[in-house]
């Protein structure tokens, strides 16, 4: 029992759970491995698209955080696996300084994941997953839903092959985040071809994915990251999925996971 993708504390949009409550409710759950996978601090020269700019932990947070973990890990290490991680975020035209971050904390990670969460259109930035105002002000700047998707997608593609050094992240986070707000924002054009794609640059590159179940619980989208057909594409190619929870609360903690594997089990008993 995995969940790769835990966030924290020193998540500035998170809630002030503690470690404690993280690890004992995912210990009660029969969790066995989990990585606390926070928000890496974002490049100094990039402006934080969202209201707070609260989208990730501050670059005078990291070491605390690091420090903080290494002494849980420790304490809990005969009850359960922890591992020390970060969510990082791949962004165009940002790709040297994540790489030099890489570089340096690479090190003392156990895990991370690369996440796509900050597209660039017409010379600003949007945070695509942080409401669906600014999700509708990025389809304007982009012209369309589609053309927003298409964007993303190419962004993910980009991380996936991008040099981020040796210790760019293994994982793929939620790889159809631009769905969070499907309901409201339903894309018209399939994107399946550019998906599957990207599992055969994944696959390639011996890469694995986040399966997120926080999209299960948004009322707007009601799916994990990402769904059902294209976990069946991505084990037809072998290419490992990681349950991540996404929880930014200790009550979110297994989110979307009986579903996700209930569809798994219905579709390996047809
Ligand atoms: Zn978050
Ligand atoms: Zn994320």
């Amino acid at each position: 029992m995995r969940d790769g993708h835990i966030h924290t504390p020193f998540c500035p949009h998170g809630s002030n759970d503690s470690f404690v409550q993280y690890i004992e409710r995912a210990i009660e759950l029969g969790y066995t491995d989990i990585s606390f996978t926070e928000h890496a601090p974002l490049p100094s020269a990039f402006v934080d698209p969202t209201p707070e700019q609260d989208s990730a932990m501050a670059m005078e947070q990291l070491d605390s955080y690091i420090s903080t973990l290494q002494r849980i890990k420790k304490q809990y290490q005969t009850d359960i696996t922890i591992r020390i991680g970060l969510e990082v975020d791949f962004i165009i035209g940002y790709e040297e300084e994540t790489a030099r971050f890489l570089e340096e904390i690479g090190p003392e990670l156990d895990d991370s994941i690369l996440s796509v969460h900050f597209l660039p259109a017409n010379g600003q930035y949007f945070c695509l997953d942080y409401s669906p105002d600014m999700f509708q002000a990025m389809t304007e700047a982009f012209g369309s839903v589609s053309l927003a998707h298409e964007a993303y997608y190419h962004a993910v593609l980009q991380a996936v092959r991008a040099d981020l050094g040796a210790y760019k992240p293994k994982r793929i986070g939620h790889l159809t985040l631009v769905h969070k707000f499907q309901k409201q924002f339903p894309c018209p054009v399939s994107m399946a071809e550019r998906i599957v794609h990207i599992l055969d640059e994944i696959k390639a590159r011996q890469y694995e994915l986040d399966y997120n179940g926080a999209g299960v619980q948004k009322p707007l989208c009601k799916e994990p990251y990402p769904p059902h057909w294209v976990v069946h594409e991505a084990l037809k190619r072998n290419i490992p999925l990681v349950y991540g929870s996404d929880a930014h609360c200790a009550r979110d903690l297994h989110q979307g996971r009986e579903q996700m594997v209930r569809e798994a089990f219905s579709e390996s008993t047809l």
